[in-house]
């Protein structure tokens, strides 16, 4: 079954009474038309898989005060041998340049993991923070997996935000913990003031015919129990906060019908 998307509208006129902390377990209405809140979130296809079709994606949020959050970065500029099956398109660099930005305006970098379609230019981003699970990035150290990209995620400490499990980052994004596809893995929740809650599950959940509690295991991650446990989780939270877009991380026909950069969902 394949999940539908179905955006939801956000009462604005509605008051309610923000100084009552039952009313802050997660964002309120007033939280999302802060100026430091999420105003909008691009989607950018910088590469595919021609074998399949698959797209490689990243994201960019930009919040009320001007900030530009990067989610993941795509495929190096050289691919790796060992990646062969993976091709460049017009890459992060370029579409930001499309949108007025350099790769300086960038202020966070959102690393899911460090897979080389999800990291692979992550250096370019000189004056971003890197916020990353801290399972994942101490598992990355001594994991040949991620060995071809180091240069690209082994920065300097000083600049490495390591988070453990669910984090709200600011104001309608919040980082959810994910792991199956590898330690650490983590999907992001974002709250925009029209379109309401969008849940990228990244390679939690690649394909939409996966997003269900019955997924059988394809053999394909190492560890299955993770993956179901993860997506189970991320279900849950759809159902009970009534998400109404979720996107997935690889899936080639939901990407079709998604609204690209330079259009975005606000
Ligand atoms: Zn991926």
């Amino acid at each position: 079954m394949r999940y539908q998307d179905l955006p939801v509208q956000l009462d604005r006129g509605e008051v309610h009474d923000v100084s009552n902390p039952l009313l802050c377990d997660h964002f309120s209405k007033d939280d999302i038309l802060n100026q430091n809140a999420v105003h909008r979130l691009y989607l950018m296809q910088v590469g595919i898989m021609p074998l399949y079709g698959i797209p490689i994606v990243c994201y960019l949020v930009q919040t009320g005060d001007d900030k530009n959050i990067l989610i993941d970065s795509g495929l190096p500029e050289i691919i790796p041998e060992d990646a062969s099956e993976f091709e460049n398109g017009q890459d992060v660099i370029e579409q930001l340049a499309s949108m007025g930005l350099t790769p300086d305006d960038i202020d966070t970098v959102i690393s899911t993991h460090y897979d080389g379609d999800h990291a692979g230019r992550h250096a370019a981003f000189t004056k971003a923070q890197y916020v990353v699970q801290r399972v994942h990035h101490l598992d990355a150290a001594s994991n040949p997996r991620y060995a071809s990209i180091r240069p690209q995620w082994d920065q300097p400490m000083e600049r490495i935000r390591l988070v453990d499990g669910d984090t709200e980052l600011l104001p309608g994004l919040e980082l959810i913990e994910t792991s199956g596809h590898v330690p650490g893995h983590q999907s992001v929740l974002v709250r925009l003031p029209t379109t309401g809650a969008v849940l990228l599950t990244i390679d939690a959940v690649p394909f939409g015919e996966g997003f269900t509690r019955d997924e059988p295991d394809d053999g394909s991650d190492p560890d299955a129990a993770a993956v179901r446990a993860s997506t189970i989780k991320l279900l849950d939270r759809v159902e009970r906060e009534h998400i109404g877009l979720v996107i997935f991380g690889h899936d080639q026909e939901q990407w079709k019908t998604l609204k690209k950069a330079p259009e975005f969902y606000e």
